[in-house]
């Protein structure tokens, strides 16, 4: 959601003339785009704006702005830890960051811009104006011109017990299928080869006049593929509860559909799942995961789990270890309970689980997931695959987005010599092979040489 976010704004900048600055040194502005899924995230924006306290003494002319869903959540009290920031905004109003900017310029002092203040506890109680802002979209300010994400649902209504999204990005709401499509449309004509629909529980996406759901999505997404150079869509992330016979069905017949699926667990114990307020028993997971692999062999299925939520005994954990071992996710991502301010869990229960446990049980975790991933990486040996070259290795696996660096191939010539190449597979496992660079934003069958956990090694 960051990713796409920030790109969206820096593409509004450099339409407004803005350029990007080489370093932060150097910068006239500087925009931090927040997370606060975790405290930890949150803690780091507050040393980043630390340590620009004296440089913003030095050069008060330098703006700097927090944006994203920490400047929601905090607001105002972001000007009371760190005076010298200019510009708050949250996430439904980026759009308005422009403007912002030349109020500040102007001399008319800080600016904070939230839409989202008055939230119920549990429910949505007001209407929000969530400005939707995905306007045009621009190759440069992406980090691989090749591929995009395409914002296709705002905000979440799960209301999960220990999760600050549902406060700060707003209440759910699916885009209008037309809107999307234009948009896939426009990113094919920049040279897209992949993009990849995004939203908190893309698979309950719902398009009330037509009654497009998910799987009707993607199969109108398949329709622009099969016509132009567009060659794989993806979606994160699902939410057991809304996955259907006809989503499994649409990622079995529709070939530009990657065979990938990412069903966050977040825990193995039923009671556990009961207190977040997941809306699923174990049992239906399991049932969910067993769907996905009948209707399509060999898809990925990856997760998300929390360890140490409230309560959560030795018992609680020994199941979700079961589960991982059972389910044989291709990944998943492991996190520490965080108490968040606002939710439920935070009202209603102690963080009671000590943080050494937390760290032992996140360690051990990621031990049996790690030995799975090794595993199941192993087994492509041997085996050829077809991957998007997204770029040489040191490029692709770049994430701050600076600069843009849009990394266009050059015309193949004699001179193209051979550099080390990333990609991925249907299943979205990272290979490193080397090729010529005029192979970037193409697909490429490679044979596995190698593996290890998280990547996989090939040669042509
Ligand atoms: N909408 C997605 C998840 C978005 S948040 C879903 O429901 O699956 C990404 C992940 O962050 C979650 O899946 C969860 O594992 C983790 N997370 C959310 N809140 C957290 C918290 N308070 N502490 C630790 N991890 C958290
Ligand atoms: Fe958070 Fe749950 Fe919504 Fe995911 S589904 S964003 S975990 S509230």
């Amino acid at each position: 959601m960051n990713v796409l976010d920030s790109e969206l704004i820096i593409a509004t900048l450099l339409r407004e003339g803005f350029t990007q600055a080489e370093s932060m040194k150097k910068a006239d502005v500087i925009l931090f785009n927040t997370c606060s899924i975790r405290q930890h995230a949150e803690d780091k924006i507050y040393s980043a704006l630390g340590r620009l306290r004296l440089s913003k003494e030095a050069h008060p002319e330098k703006i700097i702005g927090v944006m994203g869903c920490m400047a929601q959540k905090d607001n105002a009290q972001i000007f009371k830890r760190a005076p010298y920031v200019d510009l708050v905004v949250g996430p439904g109003q980026i759009a308005r960051i422009p403007e912002l900017l030349a109020k500040i310029r102007a001399g008319k002092g800080p600016q904070m811009e939230l839409s989202l203040e008055r939230r119920g506890r549990g429910r949505h109680e007001v209407e929000d104006s969530f400005d939707f802002y995905d306007p045009m979209r621009e190759a440069s300010a992406r980090q691989n011109p090749f591929m995009a994400y395409v914002r296709i649902m705002f905000g979440c209504d799960q209301f999960c017990t220990y999760c600050i999204v549902p406060y700060v990005r707003g209440p759910e709401q699916s885009r209008p299928v037309d809107e999307i499509l234009a948009e896939v449309r426009q990113l094919v004509d920049q040279g897209c080869r992949e993009v990849t629909l995004i939203g908190q529980t893309v698979s309950k996406y719902h398009d009330q006049p037509s009654g497009t759901r998910l799987s009707g999505l993607l199969e109108q997404c398949e329709r622009i593929a099969e016509t132009t150079p567009l060659e794989r869509i993806r979606f994160v992330t699902s939410h057991p509860n809304s996955m259907t016979p006809d989503l499994f069905e649409a990622v079995r017949d529709l070939p530009h559909v990657m065979p990938y699926f990412h069903v966050p667990a977040q825990s193995g114990s039923n009671s556990q799942l009961k207190r977040m307020n997941r809306g699923y028993t174990v049992e239906k997971y399991r049932d969910v995961c067993r769907q996905i692999l009948e209707t399509v062999p060999g898809a990925a299925i990856t997760s998300d789990f929390i360890v140490g939520f409230c309560g959560e005994t030795e018992e609680d954990f020994q199941q979700t270890v079961e589960l991982v071992k059972d389910i044989r996710f291709k990944n998943s991502f492991i996190f520490k309970f965080s108490p968040r301010e606002g939710t439920k869990a935070y009202e209603l229960w102690e963080d009671d689980v000590p943080e050494e446990v937390k760290r032992r049980r996140n360690n051990e975790l990621l031990a049996v997931q790690n030995q799975i991933s090794t595993e199941e990486s192993a087994k492509f040996v041997g085996q050829e695959v077809e991957i998007l070259v997204e770029g040489t290795s040191k490029s692709a696996m770049k994430l701050p987005v600076l600069n843009g660096a849009a990394e266009f191939p050059e015309a193949v010539s004699d001179a193209d010599p051979t550099i080390q190449l990333t990609g991925r597979t249907p299943c979205d496992r990272i290979v490193v092979f080397d090729g010529p660079r005029s192979l970037i934003g193409n697909l490429q069958k490679v044979r596995i040489t190698d593996s290890s956990p998280f990547t996989l090694f090939g040669e042509i």
